[in-house]
């Protein structure tokens, strides 16, 4: 079943109907349960509860580390540093707790985003413009892409210190 047509069941169904379409949907592959929120459902596409931000294995939030190769544990903390130095620098109070360079076809070395950035607070997600061009950050960005070789359409999460 294509996602516009679960959407449209749930939109005309009541709070008890919505229930067991939920269901439905889960065991049909077409939705995942959070493990810590009852009434959070989400689409197979959504990779985080928008409620808590736990993953479907009900995990926290965590680090997304794409890339073929592994890049020493020393270059994700400088760079968990730096990215933490510039909300912190743009007044961000609290933190957010973790922080999504998204995917961007850029012809040079860090094929992510510089201008839009995902910042996460629990399930709750929103843009974040800035401007990254010329900074520490982007060295280092493309110091992690140079060593991990990242693939199509992977992004990069950091957790960010609390
Ligand atoms: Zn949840």
């Amino acid at each position: 079943m294509p996602t516009s047509e679960l959407t449209l069941l749930i939109e005309h169904s009541g709070a008890d109907e919505r229930h067991v379409i939920h269901e439905a949907a889960v065991a049909a592959g077409l939705m995942w349960k959070c493990r810590a929120c009852p009434t959070a459902f989400l689409r197979v596409s959504e990779e985080l509860c928008n409620e808590c931000g736990r993953d479907r294995e009900g995990r926290p939030l965590s680090d997304v580390r794409p890339g073929l190769y592994t890049a020493p544990d020393e270059l994700w903390e400088r760079l968990r540093t730096e990215v933490a130095d510039h909300f912190r620098q743009e007044a961000f109070d609290p933190l957010p707790e973790a922080a999504a360079f998204p995917w961007e076809s850029a012809q040079d070395a860090a094929p992510w985003s510089l201008t839009e950035l995902t910042v996460h607070y629990g399930g709750r997600q929103h843009t974040h413009l800035t401007a990254l061009e010329g900074t520490e950050l982007e060295e280092l960005l493309e110091e992690v892409a140079l060593t991990v070789e990242p693939g199509y359409l992977e992004h990069l999460r950091l957790v960010l210190p609390r």
